[in-house]
């Protein structure tokens, strides 16, 4: 029996010395080390021992060692093992493991300040990796996991911070998301579904299909303003959420898909390489694919091909736009020819695209209906209407409230504001006395700082109803409210400020007329602004509105919002310049310096192409 033993330990003593270690390596719980004599250690769990022998538990079974082999028996160090552990699967790059390894090392040794530090280390390192990749989500929870074991970590508690105020708004957002799609405000509804989506994961799914819209209605924005490629991508984004969109809008689809090739055939032409005219013919496929009845898609595929002297299928795109029988005969001496014939075809035929812009045309039969909210009463005659501007009313209110003042007041006006919405532009003209330019109206009257009438005037098929007109008009009736109801609001510093409150597109179409103005030499100067009494004749409306907005902007940007708020009572009794210098110390070449630069970045966002 002895020599058996003894034959077995050194066998195991001298020759698997190293596969022992790597079983101890996958099962770090072994608990003790007994040195041999003879070199060497066993490693397992001492579960019997006498004066003569221990009896050792190991992996593969048990084990009886003399005594008197045994050099000495130590406590084997499970927290050193687990650290070089996490420390090498952090070497081979496995984060994650090391991770786990770590938390369990903590969790048995909860008093090592190594373990807890390097256990931090690598939170910090997580998620920090994960908030610069835009994964908050998943960061959030390294940064959680950060406070449990450091309370007072402030990143992390700044973090976690941010992040439960998004989650507890979150039915907040999704509704506010929404609301602003049915406006027509998609670049706002969509900044507010991706906020949503970084910190409430179910969100982007469950709200696929409006955000699908959301894509596609700013799309649609970015065409008219000829940002192709952002269009293309934005249409690209609402297709893959939403596939029934692509025959929906199938037209604005293939031209945001299409523009981008004109422009890079007409900026880069000659200069492309073989693989990029093989890349846009493959594209024009696709794009011919979904509509192939437009000419100006067979043309550029022709082109392509011709560049590629595949010549006898650019003859027979040519052929499709001429309406000609390809003749392959005479090729490539007939293509010139063909090509001149073709392009004339597309340049009679240019693509007009015309956007689905939803506007209310059914009229309710009968007396004019009312619908009640908490501030408003809608005179109107379509029900679908009104009920989508009472919301966009109540939502505007509280929102625009926030140009002037931290939140709306409560009791904010002592009468509800009626707001008429007429069936024709020729009724609402008739009803309001407005220039035969204007789309809506509001006016607010008041005696010695009291509120005695104010109403909105519009009507149901003015485009962009809810997400410029409405927006615009309440503004006014807000800004009438915060001056008291003072008579004499300068009307660059009103149409201002309620423009700045439409949205995007609306701003960049002032941005377009600021340029045009520029190019022929036409820009209002200062005075002519700030000094206008009434509005100004039709032609320059649209200037003077885009000038405004520019200088209401610059000021906005010049102090906070208690300044803005001051000026614009001030602006009521005092001149305008005095009141700048006094509010935000500024004269008159620094205002219009500052205005300047703003008209500038506002063009060169037209420039984004
Ligand atoms: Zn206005």
């Amino acid at each position: 029996m002895t020599s058996e033993h003894r034959h077995t330990i050194s066998t195991i003593a001298a020759g698997t010395f190293l596969l022992l270690c790597a079983v101890l390596w996958a099962r770090p719980v072994c608990a003790d080390i007994i040195y041999l004599k003879a070199g060497g250690a066993l490693r397992g769990e001492i579960i019997e021992q006498d004066e003569k022998t221990i009896t050792l538990r190991v992996p593969y079974g048990r084990m009886i060692i003399k005594r008197s082999h045994v050099q000495r028996i130590e406590k084997e160090d499970v927290l050193n093992v687990l650290l070089a552990q996490s420390d090498g699967l952090l070497k081979d790059g496995k984060t994650d493991a090391a991770v786990a390894k770590l938390e369990e090392t903590v969790r048995r040794f909860p008093s090592s300040v190594s373990a807890r530090e390097r256990l931090l280390r690598l939170y910090h390192r997580r998620a920090e990796s994960l908030h610069t990749q835009g994964r908050l989500l998943e960061a959030d929870r390294f940064y959680r996991r950060i406070l449990e074991l450091a309370p007072d970590d402030e990143e992390a508690a700044e973090h976690t911070r941010k992040v439960d105020a998004i989650r507890k708004d979150a039915p907040a957002a999704e509704k506010e998301a929404r609301l602003l799609l049915s406006f027509g405000q998609y670049r706002q509804a969509l900044e507010t579904f991706n906020r949503l989506a970084e910190v409430v994961p179910g969100s982007a799914v469950r709200n696929r299909r409006f955000i699908a819209r959301a894509h596609a209605g700013y799309g649609a924005r970015l065409l008219e303003f000829k940002r192709f490629a952002e269009a293309c991508s934005h249409y690209n984004a609402a297709v893959k959420l939403d596939p029934t969109l692509l025959a929906r809008r199938k037209d604005e689809v293939v031209i945001a898909r299409f523009s981008p090739i004109v422009s890079e055939i007409n900026e880069k032409g000659r200069t492309l390489s073989d693989a990029r005219w093989e890349t846009l013919a493959a594209e024009l496929k696709a794009i011919i694919a979904l509509d192939d009845k437009n000419p100006h898609f067979h043309y550029a595929l022709a082109v392509c091909y011709h560049e590629l002297e595949r010549y006898a299928e650019a003859a027979r795109e040519y052929a499709v736009v001429t309406g000609e029988k390809p003749d392959l005969s005479a090729l490539p001496g007939s293509l010139g020819a063909l090509q001149q014939r073709a392009k004339k075809k597309t340049e009679s035929d240019p693509i007009i695209l015309s956007f689905r812009k939803p506007s209310f045309t059914d009229v309710r039969p009968g007396p004019t209906q009312v619908l009640e909210t908490e501030h408003f009463i809608i005179h109107h005659h379509n029900d679908e209407m009104a009920v989508l501007v009472a919301r966009a009313a109540e939502y505007f209110l509280r929102r625009n409230y926030k140009v002037f003042l931290d939140a709306m007041p409560e009791n904010c006006w002592s009468k509800k504001c009626d707001v008429f919405i007429y069936r024709t532009h020729e009724e609402y003209l008739q009803q309001s006395h407005q220039p035969s330019w204007s789309p809506a109206m509001a006016s607010t009257t008041g005696i010695a700082g009291q509120l005695e009438r104010h109403h909105i005037m519009t009507y149901q098929t003015v485009e962009d109803l809810t997400a410029s007109h409405l927006t615009h008009e309440i503004t006014h009736i807000i800004h009438g409210a915060v001056v008291h109801y003072h008579g004499s609001n300068p009307i660059w510093l009103r149409e201002g400020i309620a423009v700045r409150q439409e949205p995007w597109f609306k701003r960049m179409r002032m941005a377009r007329i600021i340029r045009e103005a520029q190019n022929d030499g036409k820009l209002l100067t200062l005075e002519q602004v700030i000094e206008q009494k009434g509005y100004p004749p039709g032609e320059l409306v649209d200037l003077f509105y885009a000038q405004s907005y520019a200088l209401v902007t610059a000021l906005q940007r010049s102090g906070g919002k208690e300044q803005f708020t001051q000026f614009c009572r001030q602006a009521c009794t005092a001149k305008a310049l005095a009141a700048v210098k006094e509010v935000y110390g500024l004269d008159r070449d620094e205002l219009e310096k500052r205005w300047k630069k703003h008209e500038a970045d506002l063009m060169s966002l037209l420039d984004k192409v």
